[in-house]
C-alpha cells in the first residue's frame, strides 16, 4: 500500500528548537569552551535553580545520572531498600540497582495516576514493623502531573525517610504554587530529546541543600580530591554536562513557558474532539496543580468499543506515533520478585497500563497534524459511535 504523498511522520514528542540555541553554542565555540563545564553550564544551572525556586542545581549528563547521584548522596547501598512509583519509565528505578539496593514498588492512585499515599503508608508501616525502613522514596510525576506531594511528604517526614522527586517529565508544572520537582530533598529533571525541553541529552539535580549539590558535582567529576596530582579516595562518575549542550539548554529554558502552553493546548484540543466519545477518559489534573501536559494521556473504557493497541496500530499505519502508558515496573521481568503495594483491592497502575494510551503531544505539532490524529482515531470507532459523536 502506498503512503499518501506529502504526509510527514507525526512523532509522540520531538525536539522543538527556539532558534537561539545556535547563539549560545557559537559562544562556546568562539571562546573554545567546548570541553566539559564553562559559562553555559553555570548560566543554565542558575536559570533552572531560579525557575524551580531552589538554592542550587547541578547539570549532569542525564536524568538517570541525577537520580543515581541523589541515591549516592543519601548513602543508598547494598542491602538497603528504596521505595519507588511503579507506573514509570525504567530509568526511575535502574539507579536503585546500580547501588545494589532493593526496589519496593508503590501503586498509583486514580486522581493523579501517581504514587498512592494509601499504598505508601502501608508499605512504610510494614517496613517500620520489620525494622527495615527505606533509605529513600522516589516519587514520579507522570506525564507532567504532580503527585499528591502534601500527603506523600507528610508520610515521609513522619517516618523520617527522604523523598526524591523524579520530575523528568514535569519541568514547567506547578504543585500548589511551587515548581514540580522543588519540594523533595532532591528533584530531578531530564533534557532527553523527547522531554518538554531538551539539550539532546542531559539532566539536572536540584535541591535546597547546596552542600549536598557541591558533593554531587564532586562525585560527577570522578571524585577528585583537592590535590595537584590526581588523588581519589572515593568512587566517582563522569556525569557532568558539556558546555556545548548547556548552551542548548539556556535557549530552551527561555521558551519553557511557551512549550507548556503549547502542550496544554494540544491536550485541550484532543479533549474537545475526542472527550465526547463514550469510554474516552482523559488524564485528570489535581486541583491546585498545573500539569505541563508533557504527553496527552487517556484511558479507553469498554464503552469506547476500541482497544488502545488497535488504535496504536491504526495510527502507526498512518505514520503517527502513539504509545501505551508505561508498563508498571513490578510487572517488568527485570524486577521479578520485587515487593509491590497496590492502592487497594484494585491495582490502579495495572488498570492504567491495560487501558491507557498516549497521543502525539509535541509543542511543534500543527493544527493539521492534530486533525490527522483525531480523524484516524475517529475512523477506528464502531460506526454507531461515530455518528453519535458527529
Ligand atoms: C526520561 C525519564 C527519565 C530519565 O531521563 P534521561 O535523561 O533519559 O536519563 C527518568 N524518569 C522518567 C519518569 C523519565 O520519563
Amino acid at each position: 500500500m502506498s503512503k499518501p504523498i506529502g504526509r510527514r511522520r507525526i512523532f509522540l514528542s520531538s525536539p522543538h528548537m527556539s532558534g537561539k540555541e545556535s547563539l549560545y553554542i557559537s559562544e562556546a565555540f568562539a571562546t573554545n569552551m567546548i570541553a566539559p563545564l564553562g559559562p553555559n553550564v553555570d548560566a543554565f544551572e542558575r536559570q533552572v535553580a531560579d525557575y524551580a525556586g531552589v538554592a542550587d542545581a547541578a547539570a549532569v549528563s542525564s536524568g538517570t545520572a541525577a537520580i543515581h547521584l541523589s541515591l549516592r548522596l543519601l548513602d543508598v547501598r547494598e542491602g538497603d531498600r528504596v521505595f519507588c512509583s511503579s507506573l514509570t519509565f525504567v530509568a526511575s528505578a535502574n539507579p536503585i540497582l546500580y547501588q545494589g539496593a532493593e526496589p519496593v514498588f508503590i501503586d498509583s492512585e486514580p486522581e493523579t495516576w501517581n504514587m498512592s499515599p494509601i499504598a505508601l503508608e502501608r508499605a512504610l508501616e510494614d517496613a517500620r514493623r520489620s525494622n527495615w525502613l527505606p533509605k529513600a522514596v522516589i516519587v514520579v510525576h507522570l506525564f507532567g502531573q504532580s503527585a499528591k506531594m502534601e500527603e506523600l511528604l507528610e508520610l515521609c517526614d513522619a517516618y523520617g525517610v527522604p523523598l526524591i522527586e523524579d520530575a523528568a517529565e514535569s519541568l514547567g508544572s506547578d504543585y500548589k504554587g511551587k515548581a514540580s520537582g522543588s519540594l523533595g530533598r532532591f528533584g530531578v529533571y531530564s533534557f532527553n530529546g523527547n522531554k518538554i525541553i531538551t539539550t539532546s541529552g542531559g539532566g539536572m539535580l536540584v535541591s535546597n541543600d547546596a552542600e549536598a549539590l557541591k558533593h554531587a558535582r564532586f562525585l560527577a567529576t570522578q571524585a577528585r580530591d583537592p590535590a595537584p596530582h590526581y588523588q581519589h579516595s572515593r568512587m566517582g562518575y563522569n556525569y557532568r554536562m558539556s558546555n556545548v549542550l548547556a548552551g542548548i539548554g539556556r535557549a530552551q529554558m527561555e521558551v519553557l513557558e511557551d512549550r507548556v502552553s503549547a502542550r496544554r493546548a494540544v491536550f485541550e484540543r484532543y479533549r474537545a474532539e475526542l472527550g465526547r466519545f463514550p469510554g474516552f477518559e482523559f488524564m485528570p489534573e489535581l486541583e491546585g496543580t498545573r500539569s505541563n501536559r508533557w504527553l496527552t494521556a487517556l484511558t479507553l473504557g469498554e464503552e469506547a468499543g476500541v482497544s488502545p493497541s488497535s488504535l496504536i496500530y491504526a495510527l502507526a499505519e498512518e505514520d503517527i506515533e502513539a504509545r501505551p502508558v508505561w508498563k508498571p515496573l513490578h510487572l517488568q521481568p527485570l524486577f521479578y520478585g520485587a515487593s509491590y503495594y497496590p492502592h487497594g483491592e484494585e491495582s490502579v497502575s495495572e488498570r492504567l497500563f491495560r487501558t491507557g494510551l498516549c497521543l502525539p503531544s509535541g509543542s511543534n505539532m500543527t493544527p493539521e497534524d492534530q486533525e490527522r490524529v483525531v480523524d484516524c482515531v475517529t475512523r477506528c470507532l464502531p460506526a454507531e459511535r461515530m455518528t453519535k459523536g458527529a
